[in-house]
């Protein structure tokens, strides 16, 4: 059965088609930069190595059109007719309070995920865009949505409210949803796959620290708590985002600062020149702080420790939350490749239980592995996130029921 996953951002289209008979990729890509003079369309198979051209795509319909009309090619394609793709997987960034799961696309469906546009306004119309191309392009193959804030969904009230009037909960919407859902339930079932253990049986914390990061506390299988939060902007720092501030530091910003009246210059601040960018005036790249950091950079130094200690904060809390944890995950670009962040955030947890070994902890490689102690009473884990995958064997999951 091949499941074809598209994943389609503001200006971007990914895709990778899967044979889910045995799991494996067939052919994967993404287009960049559309609507742009010159967008950047990069693609790979495992029958043709990757090919790279700058194209000229205006908008998401043409994106997709240029995909699937390679993907049918006589000479480098990979199937031969639309049918041999069973279900169209589309990863949907928000799914507001109207997904609690993912669903197929109905009519109804499209109406509903329309009312979701405000709350991510940037990404929304984009996959709304990316559905509308698949139904035109692939007439009557199922597709099915697969949201982000989905695995969240059964975070309790006292959790996902903010201590705001209860009106902005009631007409706004404006609430806890949690992003990264589709990692964090992926990495969680896989490390009880590796500990086989079954994951009703497991109080996890997973940290899927990447370009945005965030941590989710699990038991049996269920998120109890988050930490991004309304938009993918709260919790620990990132790349390019703050995190968590004191609300209060906004107002006085409009106050002093008059480009800052205007929520596009605001939002921009917080979500693109902060974190460890804002903080090392170096980059948002992990890579290069540390190279930075080496070569006597104080500012990067800071922000690699802060990026860290808000880590390290987040387990204490989801310990808490959790009353005790069994693993501890790393995954995303950080959480796998890099090791000192790893061992910064692990250092001095040996009272939560938390003993990492070093030497382990500093091997590279790209499989799953264990980096703690043999009587480390929590076990850490890094396990490779993998969402395309998650969300084909949804599609193909939701497609069999
Ligand atoms: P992601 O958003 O999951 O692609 O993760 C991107 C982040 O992972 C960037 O901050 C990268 O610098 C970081 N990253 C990727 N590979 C490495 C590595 N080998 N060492 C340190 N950081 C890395």
């Amino acid at each position: 059965m091949k499941v074809l996953v598209v994943n389609c951002g503001s200006s971007s289209v990914k895709y990778t088609l899967f044979d889910m008979d045995k799991e494996s990729k067939i052919a994967w890509g993404l287009i960049e930069c559309i609507g742009l003079d010159k967008c950047f369309y990069k693609r790979e198979s495992v029958n043709f190595p990757e090919k790279k051209e700058t194209v000229r795509v205006t908008n998401h319909i043409q994106a997709v059109e240029l995909i699937i009309n390679e993907l049918l090619d006589k000479n480098c394609g990979s199937i031969s007719d639309i049918k041999e793709i069973s279900v169209v997987g589309h990863r949907i960034v928000h799914g507001g309070e109207k997904f609690l799961q993912p669903v197929v696309v109905t009519e109804y469906a499209k109406e509903c995920l329309k009312e979701c546009f405000p709350l991510a306004p940037l990404h929304m119309p984009a996959h709304y865009d990316g559905i509308t191309a698949v139904e035109k392009l692939l007439p009557g193959i199922t597709s099915v949505l697969v949201f982000d804030t989905a695995f969240h969904q059964t975070i309790p009230d006292y959790a996902y409210m903010y201590a705001l009037p209860y009106k902005f909960y009631e007409k706004d919407h404006i609430r806890k949803y949690g992003f990264h859902g589709t990692s964090h339930n992926y990495v969680a079932c896989k490390a009880a796959e590796f500990l086989g253990k079954p994951l009703k049986n497991l109080k996890i914390i997973t940290a899927h620290l990447g370009n945005g990061s965030s941590l989710a506390a699990i038991e049996n299988g269920k998120v109890v708590d988050t930490s991004m939060g309304f938009t993918p902007l709260q919790g620990i720092v990132m790349g390019s985002r703050c995190g968590d501030i004191d609300a209060a530091i906004i107002a006085y910003l409009i106050d002093i600062y008059p480009e800052y009246k205007n929520s596009d210059a605001l939002n921009n601040l917080l979500n693109k020149e902060s974190g460890l960018l804002g903080i090392s005036g170096v980059s948002a790249d992990m890579r290069a702080i540390l190279e930075a950091a080496a070569s006597g950079s104080k500012k990067s130094e800071l922000a690699f420790n802060m990026l860290c200690y808000s880590v390290k904060k987040y387990i204490g809390s989801f310990y808490a939350a959790l009353n005790g944890i069994d693993l501890l995950v790393f995954t995303a670009g950080i959480g796998e490749n890099s090791y000192p962040v790893r061992e910064k955030v692990c250092q001095n947890l040996e009272a939560l239980g938390i003993e990492l070994d070093t030497e382990k902890n500093k091997e590279n490689s790209q499989n799953i592995r264990c980096i703690s102690k043999p009587n480390s009473k929590v076990k850490v884990l890094i396990i490779p996130t993998n969402e395309e995958l998650m969300i084909a064997r949804i599609s193909k999951q939701l497609i069999g029921s």
